[in-house]
């Protein structure tokens, strides 16, 4: 997830929450949060984070799902890497490889994003790998806060969906 316009942190925070309440799905875990300038494009600096999320979706509803939250959160396309208020990819989906018109995963720019890797190696240090860490170190970003930041509202662990 990302965001470089607007409330940054608190939309970040507020798709945290969004996803956890979608149907048959559950935040597992999230990264710390990054902040890193803008690649390819102007306007203010990025926040991103990844979400790990366990859910019974398949994979276009879930893009479809993440859409609309980019959408309540004010989310507008005038061109190509416009500055945004919110961003949802979907990076991996399990093992899955998908390559259709709406919908490619693995995330096909991932390996060239340090601030993809970063928070996703927070997560999954295993499957990500020193060396495309490596391939990205060029790229300045900063750790600005552990994964405290996004914490989850403890009472959604009370009522089952
Ligand atoms: P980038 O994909 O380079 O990060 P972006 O996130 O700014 O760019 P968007 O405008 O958010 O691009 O999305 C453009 C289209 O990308 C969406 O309409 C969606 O159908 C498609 N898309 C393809 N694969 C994915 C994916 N893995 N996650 C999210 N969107 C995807
Ligand atoms: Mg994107
Ligand atoms: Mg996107």
């Amino acid at each position: 997830m990302g965001a470089n316009l607007g409330d940054r942190h608190g939309a970040l925070r507020a798709a945290v929450a969004a996803m956890d309440r979608l149907p048959g799905t559950r935040v597992q875990r999230v990264s710390a949060l990054y902040a890193s300038a803008p690649v390819d494009a102007g306007g203010p600096d990025y926040l991103n984070a990844v979400a790990e999320l366990a859910t019974t979706l398949p994979p276009l509803p879930l893009l479809q799902a993440l859409q609309a939250l980019e959408l309540n959160a004010g989310r507008e396309r005038p061109y190509r890497n416009a500055p945004r208020t919110l961003d949802l990819d979907i990076l991996w989906f399990g093992d899955a490889v998908i390559c259709t018109p709406e919908l490619t995963v693995p995330h096909p720019r991932m390996l060239e994003r340090a601030f993809v890797l970063c928070p996703l190696a927070d997560l999954a240090p295993g499957r990500v790998g020193d060396a495309a860490l490596d391939a990205v170190s060029a790229q300045a970003i900063h750790r600005l806060e552990g994964a405290g930041w996004a914490r989850l509202d403890p009472l959604r662990f009370a009522p089952e969906k």
